[in-house]
């Protein structure tokens, strides 16, 4: 006989762990997630945790504030006094050269403080007191947001699943999922290599495997892999985490920065190299470009302009064509979910959006909706396409 659960969940990163612990928590008897690796192994490894409130699209702002209340209270979420999200609220600081992005910084920022969140547009005067390292001569828009930070997401999504199979719900890790049950047009269970198990609802959150999930259910999905690298900066003096998280639209490469043990971590916000290959995160550097983005960060930070490069990686986005995720149920398709696409910014999103799929798995109306997210959008001609265009910032 296979196992039966109320819920499936395919894949242990910081969405799927975050889908079970909530699944436990509104009460899903059976619910059971399978990963083929271990915990937290996928992309959320190799994320730069950054969590802001900061976007263009509004439904996302809902999303990463309400996952921004549950970072913050993560130990009163799980009900583990030992729990903690390793959030560090240093501040988001976006500054934007004159121009269109400037306009769309002051827009967004406007839009936040419409919807109740506490940020705004600072001087330069004010911004240097914030963060005295800047070089701001070219700059003309500057968005800060106090509440926002960093937070590790391997503490996040180990801490989701922990408090999950606290409450009753099951993680098998090392179980890889090969296909999928149907019956008709219900997806009644999966298949793995270990045996079938039959679930009331599956939800698949694999990230950059989706197309494989996708060819299981026999549908297109709107998505690519996109390689991103990363790498980290040493001045002479330590770069303190005090400093506020850094998004620079002026630079070409629209990098984003971040405090890291000392260290300057700098990221592209670009689109990033296409792949097929969603097994191989590490892809090479290529050096050129890394010392072009160096010299980019030292024209914003001039103290790193003898940075010295200390190590870098690699990883890959699952991209969507207007750079947000897909969410929910697919059409002509009961008995399945999806979660992907989360294009580079997941990690902020996931305690929420944790919770939504949860609802929808269940049977309830999300407390925040699910509908633009739907994977129809791009057929609907509805994209989800934010008003810094493509990339992570959204
Ligand atoms: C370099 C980089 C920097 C980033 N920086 C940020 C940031 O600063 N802020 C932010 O918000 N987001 C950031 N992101 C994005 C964020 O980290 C991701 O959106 C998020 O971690 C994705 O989580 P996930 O659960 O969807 O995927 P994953 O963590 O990849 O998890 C998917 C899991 O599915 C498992 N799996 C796959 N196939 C199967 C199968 N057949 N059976 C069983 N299990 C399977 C995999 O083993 C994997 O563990 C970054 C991403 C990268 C790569």
């Amino acid at each position: 006989m296979p196992d039966t659960y109320d819920a499936v969940v395919i894949g242990g990163g910081v969405i799927g762990a975050a889908t079970l612990f909530h699944l436990a928590r509104l009460g899903c008897r059976r619910a059971l997630l399978l990963e083929r690796g271990d915990i937290a192994g996928g992309s959320t490894a190799l994320s730069s945790g950054i969590v802001r409130t900061h976007y263009s699209v509004a439904p996302n702002v809902a999303i990463a504030r309400a996952s921004l209340r549950m970072f913050e209270d993560f130990a009163g979420l799980l009900d583990d006094p030992e729990a903690d999200a390793g959030l560090v609220r240093s501040g988001y600081l976006i500054v934007a050269p004159p121009g269109g992005a400037s306009a769309v910084v002051r827009q967004s920022v406007a839009m936040q403080r419409g919807m109740g969140i506490e940020c705004g547009l600072l001087d330069r005067a004010d911004a240097l007191a914030r963060h005295p390292w800047l070089h701001l001569d070219d700059i003309d828009a500057i968005g800060f947001e106090a509440e926002a930070g960093f937070a590790d997401p391997y503490l996040v999504t180990t801490g989701f699943a922990r408090a999950a199979r606290r409450l009753g719900a099951e993680v098998r890790t090392g179980t890889a999922v090969t296909g999928l049950l149907r019956e008709g047009d219900r997806i009644t269970g999966v298949q793995t290599d270990a045996g079938p198990i039959h679930a009331g609802a599956v939800l698949s959150a694999v990230n950059v495997w989706s197309r494989a999930a996708a060819a299981w259910a026999g549908i297109d999905i709107p998505f690519g892999i996109t390689v991103h690298h990363i790498f980290f900066l040493m001045a002479d003096a330590a770069y303190t985490s005090d400093l506020p998280v850094l998004k620079d639209l002026a630079s070409p490469a629209r990098l984003y920065m971040r405090p890291q043990g000392g260290t300057l971590m700098v990221g592209s916000g670009l689109d990033g190299t296409e792949t097929t290959d969603p097994d191989t995160p590490q892809v090479e550097a290529d050096t050129d470009a890394l010392l072009d983005e160096a010299a980019q960060a030292a024209e914003r930070l001039p103290a790193f302009a003898e940075g010295r490069l200390l190590r870098s990686w690699s990883g890959l986005y699952d991209t969507t064509p207007d750079w947000n995720p897909v969410l929910g149920r697919v059409p002509g398709l009961d008995g399945i979910q999806v979660a992907f696409g989360f294009s580079g910014h997941g990690f902020k999103l996931s305690p929420m959006i944790g919770r939504m799929l949860a609802q929808s798995l269940l049977g309830q109306e999300p407390d925040l909706p699910l509908h633009p997210y739907r994977i129809t959008r791009y057929a609907e001609g509805e994209p989800l396409v934010g008003a810094y265009g493509t990339g992570a910032v959204s």
